[in-house]
């Protein structure tokens, strides 16, 4: 073999070993997605999750109809549905979208919302993948769908489509995704109620969605503003991702929403 040839094999190795690694890393976080398109939306699932899609197709499609009721409106683009088979295959999915390398999702958390994508824990794993969540909780494993399929309607119209050019309005996306879907329910409401009365509540909005009460903090809020305003024009809010832009809108202050708020929920 002629001294040409061993280089020609030796840098052929070499790219086997800088490739190999590259393509096995891929293989692990599951990027080989089957695809199946829906009526405005495509879903994207591993071949391990193929015997529950018919049964996950109900809960987006219920979803999906809750949210388009709610806001008056069908989605303006159509998006994609990741069904994610693993914790890892989430987490590499987040960390690529959010520029964060070294990003490691807390137990509790299991799907995200955008303009153009939901990515979710395949259901039925929630429980041996996350606490918090059990799938066999219908109403809330649908409230949860709900919630983030109002994040990708939210996106869709909003001024920064995957929210992260947002200025103090986590109450107002997460309060809208909480109330719309149901997930402010009586529980919720009646935990916002007490700590009204206890006087612990957040001294402004921006610290509404924090802390334990967050669900029922945001979503009354946004249930507030939807009685006061309106569904028209709590659905015109959709498009700001200012504070300054939304109170101007409402031809309001932080203070005079905060204080219409404790009202409301006081004689609620
Ligand atoms: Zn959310």
């Amino acid at each position: 073999m002629s001294k040409k040839g061993n280089m020609k094999k030796q840098s052929l190795l070499l790219l086997i070993i800088l490739i190999v690694p590259i393509f096995s890393s891929l293989t692990i976080v599951g990027e080989k997605w089957i695809s199946e398109k829906q009526n405005g939306y495509t879903i994207f699932y591993d071949s391990k999750d193929k015997k529950d899609i018919l049964e996950y197709k109900v809960y987006f499609e219920n979803g999906k109809k809750s949210v388009t009721d709610f806001l008056k409106n069908s989605y303006s683009s159509e998006f994609n549905i990741y069904i994610h088979p693993t914790r890892a295959s989430l987490d590499s999915s987040w960390q690529k979208d959010w520029n964060m390398p070294e990003f490691k999702s807390q137990c509790w958390m299991v799907a995200s919302g955008i303009a153009d994508k939901l990515d979710i824990i395949s259901p039925k794993k929630w429980d041996s993948l996350a606490c918090e969540h059990t799938y066999s909780n219908t109403i809330k494993t649908q409230n949860l769908i709900t919630h983030e399929l109002i994040h990708v309607f939210h996106g869709q119209q909003n001024k920064s489509p995957d929210f992260s050019d947002v200025d103090r309005i986590d109450w107002f996306v997460e309060g809208l995704a909480t109330y719309a879907s149901g997930q402010c329910d009586s529980i919720r409401i009646l935990e916002v109620k007490k700590a009204l009365l206890d006087n612990k509540i957040p001294e402004s909005l921006n610290e509404f969605w924090t802390g334990n009460l967050k669900y029922g903090l945001s979503g009354t809020v946004v249930m507030y503003l939807d009685n006061k305003y309106g569904r028209e024009k709590l659905t015109s809010l959709l498009k700001y991702n200012t504070i300054k832009e939304l109170l101007n809108s409402l031809d309001t202050t932080e203070s005079e929403i905060m204080n219409g708020w404790k009202k409301y929920m006081k004689e609620l």
